[in-house]
């Protein structure tokens, strides 16, 4: 049926970027004699999956969207990749991305554009556009995404879906391929918070291989659907809520936060005052450590290698100016500027320490509140092409959900409803590690 939908679908929406048709099918047989003979059946059992394409699959191409990696095929597996494999969910194909998850609208990809389902003249967000696309058509029952400064609730906002990122270290990052090692976080994207429960239980948990996943007990989050809101105590930072956000997507949320007081819930307005500097420190912080992250990309250890050069200083030269899109270049150039001797101190050693501040804003708010909502982002999805000549509108797509990353913690995006006919997103934040709560509360909400 996924595959049926894909070929009905996908012209239009753009969502793979590999399909991985005969081996689904055969282990989708095999799954099928297997309940026909009455043998065990484990969690998750024969489940559709896509997987964003800067996970790692074993001989399953893996490009990150970039032509530098376009014939790259990796000999093992991500983590999560082997734990859905414990759990007999099948690998439908890979999704399209930004190039190496920079991005917001998925129109960075160094292979094709994907589109919004709901209306296809509109960007599907991103980076994990072809996540959230995927899963809004019908084409699987859920993704995985990866989100460094937005890039799971930004798309899931802007294609009506559930997205969540994670605690950092709630899942290992082993065989993520690395944009910045200190904010990415592996994560699903389904159609309701049911599902989501579902494939974080699967995919959560500590691993040798990532020595900042955390060593924490994965608590039973199925537990926490039925839960009720009764006097749990919201804070809405007047930030989230304030100048730059639509009107319709601002009324939504506050419909929203109406039915969870409905429920016996509270809210108050609370402050996050360091939000403003959160774009700029993450520009400097994630693209310092892209920059060193993507030095690995050199034409000797993976991908693709310029044939053509005379030695071998310029064959680094030639495969990484071919083979890197000009936004990856853009902060490969920032990363390094900024990391390099007599500024390190003026941009990026300030920008870790205005992250502190971000981080105890938060710590703050929670020592009173139990989530934070707000809005996923200030907009509903913008038009292909809307914002392609200007880096900073786009960065300015992930003004509500970088501060997230910055402090570590987890944070959902469910949908509310809908502004000018395009789906809004509503973003639920706890401490870290209260996955469950984010899904107690979204649970209640939707
Ligand atoms: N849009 C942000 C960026 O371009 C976030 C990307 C992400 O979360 N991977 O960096």
């Amino acid at each position: 049926a996924s595959f049926a939908r894909i070929r009905e679908v996908d012209a239009d929406v753009k969502a793979f970027l590999t399909l991985n048709e005969d081996r689904a099918l055969e282990q989708a047989e095999k799954l099928d004699k297997q309940i026909q003979n009455g043998g065990e059946v484990p969690f998750l059992f024969g489940m559709p999956a896509g997987i964003k394409d800067n996970i790692i699959t074993q001989d399953l191409r893996t490009t990150c969207a970039s032509q530098l990696l376009a014939n790259f095929d990796p000999v093992h597996n991500a983590t999560v990749m082997d734990k859905l494999g414990e759990s007999e969910t099948v690998t439908v194909g890979k999704l399209n991305m930004d190039e190496f998850a920079m991005g917001s609208s998925t129109e960075n990809s160094g292979v094709q554009e994907t589109r919004n389902p709901w209306n296809t003249e509109y960007v599907p967000g991103g980076s994990s556009g072809g996540s959230a696309a995927s899963v809004a058509a019908g084409e699987v029952l859920f993704s995985l995404g990866s989100d460094t400064g937005g890039s799971i609730r930004q798309p899931a906002s802007y294609c009506g879906v559930v997205g969540l990122k994670p605690t950092y270290g709630r899942v290992s990052r082993y065989g993520l391929v690395a944009f910045a090692s200190s904010l990415d976080q592996i994560g699903p994207l389904t159609r309701s918070v049911e599902d989501n429960a579902y494939v974080l239980q699967q995919i959560a948990g500590h691993s040798e291989n990532d020595s900042t996943s955390a060593d924490v007990e994965v608590p039973n989050y199925l537990e926490a659907l039925g839960k009720e809101v009764k006097g749990l105590k919201i804070g809405v930072p007047s930030e989230y809520i304030g100048e730059g956000v639509d009107e319709g997507v601002k009324q939504r949320v506050l419909e929203a936060l109406k039915v969870l007081e409905e429920q016996g819930a509270v809210w108050e307005e609370v402050s996050l005052p360091h939000s403003k500097y959160a774009v700029a420190a993450y520009y400097l912080i994630a693209s310092s450590e892209a920059s060193a992250n993507l030095a690995r990309f050199d034409g000797v250890r993976y991908g693709v290698r310029d044939e053509n050069a005379k030695d071998l200083v310029e064959m680094y030269k030639e495969t990484r100016s071919k083979g890197f899109g000009e936004e990856v270049k853009r902060r490969i150039m920032l990363g390094t500027f900024a990391l390099s001797a007599g500024y390190y101190d003026a941009y990026y050693k300030k920008a870790q320490q205005v992250r502190t501040l971000i981080r105890r804003d938060f710590e703050k708010v929670f020592a009173d509140y139990d989530v934070i909502v707000g809005p996923t982002a200030p907009t509903t999805a913008f038009k292909l092409g809307e914002q392609l000549d200007d880096p900073l509108t786009m960065y300015a797509n992930d003004i509500l959900t970088i501060p997230v990353n910055l402090a570590g913690i987890p944070a959902i995006s469910v949908p509310c409803g809908f502004s000018d006919s395009m789906p809004v997103g509503l973003q639920i934040i706890a401490k870290p590690f209260a996955e469950e709560t984010i899904y107690t509360v979204a649970h209640a909400f939707e």
